[in-house]
């Protein structure tokens, strides 16, 4: 037993400058740890709310009454529980607000206390916090295969394209550290294309390029093009990740291209999205619907399922009941796991448990709005799920978690990085023994 002795919380500041709520622990054994909440753009209706406190002050989005809640009631509640009981300390948490969503004591203040206990009583353990959460949760540490975005768009830019991310993933590398070579390679000459034509404008919220294009199948057509310039055969050792977040765009069971100005039904969105599967080398689809388009998504799945890994962000965020719903639909295939989406760590390995119960993939991400926290990286290893999302291939709260991953590559060795074995669903994990 190692009791935990002090909860404190402060403010500090996020990627794009919004405030957050740091918590630190200290337990009585004299071990300090500490984790930061991170704060989505494109947030799904159902997941857990940040608490905010509105006004006209930091435009609404001060977290002083998280804060306040921090000390009065989380604070109170832990001190005294033992450290090394995860579950009893999230349970805690959730009878302090037990509401759907965590709108009383905030998604961002519970995100950050569960996350901070799991991070100290790994250090005071003295074991990294990949391993402690293995040996927490029975898992076999992975080195996970990234998706790392090359263009930015939706919520992340603007809007200035309607698709929120488009990535690559490299399941043709042998190592963490070669994914990073290969990426980036094609991140600049992503840039040196945009350049070319007069289209450079900086980058969008999690690094990627900001997306001066006229369609968004232009994205697509010029990550293509990226890859070839970096030497590399798409769909070979290289292949695309979309993150359509179409709640951003429809609801019932309209959807609105707003650069292409045409609006679609769920059909024929579904439609255009098989036309780029099958005109681009693309192994896996998030929310390619809106997370109220149930029959959409079932369509979507049953239709590609077998081809292309389907992510529930929006639609299931990392909520194991909506995790279960969907495997007894066949909606979606793989799920995303956001530790703020649920609010607590243990919510959210219950979702990952429970996709992973259905053979279906997991990827631990992370938020549009990060900070120097890198626990999600170790959170993908020690699971073991496979793959993680972290965003782009610049910008330090990005980089410090796929450097992270190269310390940890470096501990387990490469034989423990995921690599292809991640896409073993998709058409690239079925036919990549064939193109050897
Ligand atoms: C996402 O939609 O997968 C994402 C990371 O964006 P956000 O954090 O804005 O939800
Ligand atoms: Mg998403």
């Amino acid at each position: 037993m190692t009791a935990i002795k002090s909860v404190r919380g402060r403010r500090v500041w996020d990627s794009r400058g919004n405030p957050t709520v740091e918590i630190e622990i200290s337990l009585e054994d004299g071990t300090r740890g500490r984790a930061i909440a991170p704060a989505g753009a494109s947030r799904g209706t159902r997941e857990a709310v940040d608490l905010r406190d509105g006004g006209m002050r930091l435009r609404g989005r001060d977290v002083t009454g998280a804060l306040e809640g921090i000390a009065e009631h989380i604070a109170p509640a832990l001190i005294g529980l033992d450290a090394e009981n995860q579950k009893a300390v999230d349970e805690r948490l959730l009878m302090l607000d037990p509401s759907p969503t965590k709108e009383t004591i905030g998604g961002n203040a519970t995100v950050a206390a569960s996350l901070a206990v799991l991070n100290t009583t790994a250090a005071s353990q003295r074991v990294p916090l990949w391993r402690y959460v293995a040996d927490l949760y029975g898992c076999v540490p992975t080195v996970p295969l990234p998706e790392i975005q090359i263009f930015g768009g939706g919520a992340h830019a603007g809007r200035r394209v309607d698709i929120q991310d488009f990535m690559i993933m490299v399941p043709g590398a042998s190592s963490f550290e070669e994914v990073m070579e290969i990426t980036s390679e094609v991140y600049f000459a992503a840039g040196d294309i945009m350049a070319s034509r007069g289209k450079l404008a900086g980058v969008a919220d999690e690094g990627g390029w900001w997306p001066v294009f006229s369609s968004n199948e232009e994205a697509l057509e010029t990550l293509v093009q990226a890859i070839e310039k970096a030497g590399e055969k798409p769909g070979e050792r290289v292949v695309i990740s979309l993150d359509i977040a179409a709640s951003e765009f429809g609801s019932n069971g309209r959807y609105r291209l707003a650069l292409e100005d045409r609006e679609l039904d769920s059909g024929q969105l579904i439609d255009l999205l098989g036309t780029w599967l099958d005109a681009y080398p693309i192994v896996s689809i998030e929310d390619p619907v809106a997370e109220d388009d149930r029959d959409g998504m079932i369509a979507f799945t049953r239709r590609f399922g077998d081809r292309v890994q389907v992510i529930g962000d929006d639609y299931l965020v990392t909520n194991a009941d909506l995790v279960e719903a969907a495997v007894r639909d066949s909606a979606c295939n793989a799920v995303l796991v956001k530790v703020n989406q649920a609010g607590t760590v243990s919510e959210s390995v219950s979702a990952f448990q429970a996709a992973r119960g259905a053979g279906w993939g997991a990827i631990v991400s992370a938020r549009s709005g990060e900070t120097e926290d890198v626990s999600i990286s170790h959170l993908s290893t020690g699971l073991g799920c496979g793959q993680l999302k972290v965003g782009s291939f610049t910008r330090t709260e990005r980089m410090a978690k796929w450097n992270e991953c190269l310390r940890i590559q470096e501990e387990l060795g490469a034989d423990s990085f995921a690599g292809a074995k991640a896409l073993d669903r998709t058409w690239w994990g079925r036919n990549k023994d064939k193109s050897k």
